[in-house]
C-alpha cells in the first residue's frame, strides 16, 4: 500500500475524478473560487491525518486514475487498480455562505485552506497591472481585480471572527501579490496585521515579496509578524526569468535570497520560508535551491506545479510523481541536517512539507518523526467521512443559513 504522502503527490498531480454519487453534490460542483488556485479543489484527510488538496473538475483531473466514491457511506479513493483507501472530505466552512456588513461575500474575502485563513486585502497584484503575472498564476487573465480596491480591516476582521467562531481555521494567512514599493508591501499590510493581533490571540504568517532595504523585514517582525515568506518559486535564474518575468525583472532573483537571509537571523527557526515550486526547472535546480535555502536556515516548502485551464502553461506536463521523489527525500535530509524547525509548516494542503517528507527518506526518517513530539492539528476533527454525514453537515448550514437569511 502506497503511504499517504505518495498518495498526496499522485493526488496533487493527476487530481481525482468522482464517482456518479458524487458529481452531483454541492460541495463538489460549485466550490468557492478565489485567486488562489488552491480555490477550486476539494480537501481531504488522508491516512494519518495528512491533508490533501486535488483539484477536481479541470481538464487535467478527468484524466485522473483516481476516483473520489462513497461505498457503504464511507468516502474512499479508488486507484484503477481498484485499491481503495479511506479518506475524510473537509467541507467548505459555513462562513463562505455569508457577507461582510458591507455587502462583500466573505470567501471573497478570505479562504481556508488546511486550517489557515488565507486574505489577501490587496486583491490584486502589481506583476499583473505591469503585463508581467507568474506563467502559471491566474492573475495573468484577470484584469477585473486590476485597480480594485482593498479590503478595508474592517471587512478583514469580520472575516476572521467569523473563521475562528465556527472553528474553521486557527490561524491567519495574508498572501499578496507585488507592490511597486520599496517596503515589498509591508506598510499596506501592517495596519491589517496590527488589528488582528490586537482583536484576536492568534499567529499571523506573511507572504508577501522582498523589501528594498532590510529594515522593513526588522519592522515586519516588531509589528508582531509570526512567519513570513517570500517566495522564490524557481532557483533557476533562466526558469525564473521565463516563468516569472515579475519577479526577475522588477525585484530580482537575488533581493529574494538576501531578505531571507536576513530574516532567518530575525525570526525564530522554522518560520521563515520559500516556496519553490517542482516540476518548472530540472529537479537538480530544485535541489540547489532547497540546498540555498537551508544553508541559510530558511525552511523550503515544495509545491508541485500543475497546468491550471485559464493560465499560459495549461499544456505544460505536470512532472511525474515517481520522478520528484528523491527531491523530496532530499528536502527531508537537508532541513534535518540544518537543523530547522519543521513544527509551524506541518499541514499545507498544496505542498508537502518537510514533516512529511519523511515518507520519501526511508523507514529511519518515519521513526525520526514518530518519536518526536510534534502534535497534530485539528483539521482532521473538521473531515466528514461519508456522504450522508456530509449531507446532513450541508442541510444544517442550510436551514441555518435560511433562518439567517429571514432574520427570525
Ligand atoms: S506574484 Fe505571480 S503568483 Fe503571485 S499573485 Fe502576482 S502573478 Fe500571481
Amino acid at each position: 500500500m502506497r503511504s499517504p504522502v505518495h498518495l498526496k503527490l499522485d493526488l496533487a498531480v493527476y487530481g481525482v475524478r468522482l464517482g456518479e454519487e458524487l458529481a452531483k453534490e454541492r460541495i463538489f460542483s460549485a466550490p468557492a473560487s478565489a485567486r488562489d488556485f488552491a480555490s477550486r479543489d476539494v480537501e481531504l484527510i488522508l491516512p494519518e491525518d495528512i491533508v490533501a488538496r486535488c483539484p477536481v473538475g479541470t481538464r487535467s483531473a478527468s484524466k485522473s486514475p483516481y476516483l473520489l466514491r462513497n461505498v457503504d457511506d464511507q468516502f474512499v479513493i479508488e486507484d484503477d487498480s481498484g485499491e481503495r483507501t479511506p479518506v475524510g472530505v473537509v467541507p467548505p466552512p459555513r462562513f463562505y455562505n455569508e457577507a461582510t456588513t458591507a455587502g462583500t461575500p466573505m470567501w471573497q474575502v478570505g479562504t481556508v485552506h488546511a486550517g489557515y485563513l488565507s486574505i489577501d486585502p490587496a486583491t490584486t497584484c502589481g506583476f499583473a497591472a505591469k503585463g508581467a503575472a507568474c506563467q502559471f498564476c491566474t492573475m495573468q487573465n484577470d484584469t477585473s481585480a486590476t485597480g480594485a480596491a482593498p479590503r478595508t480591516v474592517e471587512e478583514v476582521l469580520e472575516v476572521v471572527r467569523a473563521a475562528f467562531d465556527e472553528g474553521a481555521a486557527e490561524f491567519v494567512y495574508f498572501n499578496t501579490g507585488y507592490f511597486d514599493s520599496d517596503d515589498g508591501g509591508f506598510a499596506f499590510l501592517q495596519p491589517y496585521v496590527e488589528a488582528i493581533k490586537k482583536h484576536f490571540d492568534t499567529l499571523v504568517a506573511l507572504q508577501i515579496h522582498p523589501p528594498k532595504d532590510n529594515q522593513w523585514i526588522d519592522r515586519t517582525y516588531a509589528a508582531g509578524v509570526d512567519a513570513l515568506s517570500y517566495a522564490i518559486e524557481i532557483h533557476d535564474p533562466v526558469a525564473l526569468a521565463k516563468f516569472c518575468r515579475g519577479r526577475s525583472e522588477f525585484i530580482g532573483r537575488q533581493r529574494y535570497y538576501d531578505a531571507l537571509e536576513h530574516a532567518a537571523t530575525i525570526f525564530p527557526s522554522g518560520t521563515v520560508w520559500s516556496d519553490l515550486i517542482v516540476g518548472l526547472e530540472s529537479l537538480e535546480s530544485t535541489k540547489e535551491g532547497i540546498s540555498a535555502l537551508t544553508d541559510m536556515g530558511v525552511l523550503p516548502i515544495l509545491s508541485l506545479f500543475r497546468p491550471l485551464d485559464e493560465t499560459e502553461l495549461r499544456e505544460h506536463a505536470p512532472p511525474a510523481p515517481e520522478s520528484v521523489a528523491p527531491v523530496y527525500a532530499h528536502l527531508y535530509q537537508a532541513v534535518r541536517d540544518a537543523r530547522i524547525n519543521v513544527q509551524f509548516m506541518r499541514d499545507l494542503g498544496y505542498a508537502i512539507t518537510p514533516i512529511e517528507a519523511r515518507f520519501f527518506a526511508g523507514e529511519d526518517a518515519k521513526l525520526d518523526v514518530a518519536v518526536s513530539s510534534f502534535y497534530r492539528s485539528k483539521i482532521g476533527s473538521r473531515a466528514v467521512r461519508g456522504l450522508s454525514k456530509l449531507r446532513r453537515r450541508l442541510r444544517v448550514k442550510t436551514v441555518s443559513d435560511s433562518f439567517d437569511s429571514s432574520r427570525l
